[in-house]
Parts: structure tokens; sequence; C-alpha cells
């Protein structure tokens, strides 16, 4: 009963963070079987390769089901994944549009700022509307992606392809004395807004690049509306302290996760 049960937690945590990882199990699982094999090593070996052949193929399935993989590891892009853990665990999948407006983003960076590297960071899932990309709630649909902040080197120095935590989340700009703090004095029980304040002192103090970030949002904010961007989270305390402003740039409420790590935004149906 036991071993019923720690199999079929893992097929769900192989799910949650992969999506198509539970299913790779089980296919290795009963591959193993009717081989007559018995070892949980032997499932171990014939998963990794089920589920390395799965994610090479769900790149040429993907496109079927309206999502496209963002690229990890092409050289010469001015948009690239933080982590190649992003693409081996098939987090990095967008809809068409969104690919071409984070592209776009990546670029006018690059020419604003020669030389940089914009990063993306969770994406969706490859399959199905409504799958969440834990513990992103709302990332389900392929619409919505999340990048990285901009930093500079203590001193002073641009820097490229480098964030503060090694997956580019969890290492918060905290806010200012006098800043408002709308999720002050809330307890909720049920809520992804983690401050890990264990964490923070195992970052590395970066600057944030205050001016290439404020650009990046406010690109999204108006030149990335013509490409279907209609909606961009930071936290309200660094819009002010960035000075950015539009309609477009809103606060994710109390329950969804701290936006003064990374930059979320969507793009239209
Ligand atoms: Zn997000």
């Amino acid at each position: 009963m036991m071993i019923f049960l720690w199999r079929f937690l893992l097929v769900l945590l192989l799910t949650a963070l992969t999506q198509i990882g539970g299913l790779a199990y089980l296919v290795s699982f009963g591959l193993v079987r009717l081989a007559g094999g018995r070892k949980g090593v032997a499932t171990f070996c014939v998963f990794l390769v089920v589920y390395a052949g799965a994610t090479v193929l769900t790149r040429s399935v993907a496109p079927l089901f309206g999502r496209v993989p963002l690229s990890c590891g092409q050289a010469d892009m001015p948009l690239a994944v933080r982590s190649p853990l992003f693409c081996a665990l098939n987090r990095n999948y967008v809809t068409p549009a969104m690919k071409t407006a984070a592209i776009a983003l990546a670029r006018h960076m690059e020419t604003t700022y020669p030389g940089t590297v914009t990063l993306a960071l969770d994406a969706n899932f490859p399959f199905f509307r409504g799958f969440p990309l834990l513990p992103h709630l709302s990332h389900n649909d392929g619409r919505k992606l999340d990048v990285a902040f901009y930093y500079r080197a203590p001193d002073g120095e641009p820097l490229n392809g480098v964030t503060r935590s090694p997956l580019g989340y969890f290492a918060f700009e905290e806010p200012q004395p006098g800043d408002v703090l709308p999720c002050a004095g809330r307890h909720d029980l049920l809520s992804f807004r983690w401050d890990l304040d264990v964490l923070q002192p195992m970052f590395e103090r970066l600057p944030l690049d205050e001016a290439q970030t404020a650009a990046a949002v406010s690109w999204l904010s108006t030149l990335g509306t013509d490409l279907g961007v209609e909606k961009i989270f930071i936290e309200p305390h660094l819009a002010r302290r960035l000075g950015v402003g539009d309609d477009a740039i809103r606060f994710q409420g109390c329950r969804a996760a701290r936006h003064d790590d990374h930059i979320h935004f969507q793009v239209r149906p």
C-alpha cells in the first residue's frame, strides 16, 4: 500500500513539475514490468530515456496545440532562457504571439542597450488550456511569460545573463520606507505570496539596473501593446521606484507571488 501511495505521489509531482513527466514514469514502469524487471533502478534509467525522448518529441508536437518553445541554447539571440532547467522541465512554451512579443522586447532592449540579453524565466507547459504551471496559477494558456530583471555589478557595470538567484526568482527588491504596501498585515493561509526571508541572505547583492528594467516595462506597456501585450505585473513600490505607470501595469493581488523579483506579462488571446 505504501509503495502504491509513493508511486502515486511521484506521478503527481512529476506531472506538476513537467506536465509530461508523470505519464513518462507510468510508461517506464509498464515497460520495465513487461520486460520482467522489478528493480527501481531499471525503472529510473528507462524513465530518463523515455522522458528525454518525450521532451524532444514535444518540441515538434506542441505547435499542433498552439504552443512553441522559447529556445534554450540558441546563440546570437537577444532573448535567452535563464536556465536549461526550464527547457528540461518543459516550462518554456508560449503561444506564437507571445514568442513574437518576447523577441521584440529583447530586440528593443538589445538596440537601446547594445549587447543586452533579456532572460526568460517560467513560461507555460506545452499542452492543454487551463493546466497551470505551478506555482504560477495564471501561466496556464501559453499567453503568460516571466522575464528577469536586469542587474549591474557592484562597481556599476551592466551585467548580462546574470540574475541574483540561480533561477531568477525569489531575490526580492525590498520596499523603501514610506512605500505603499497593499499586502501589509495580511496573513492569508492560501497564498503564493512567499517572502522567503531565510533565502534572502544567500542571494548575491547586485544592484538592480533601474534604467534597463524601467525601459523593458515601459516598452511592454507602450509599443508592446501593438504586439498584443495587455497586462504587466510588478509590485506597486517598484513601479514607483522605476517611474513607470500605465493602465497595463497592474498589481497582481496579495495571494499571487510577489513581483519585485521579476516582470510578468501576458498577451491578448
Ligand atoms: Zn508570471
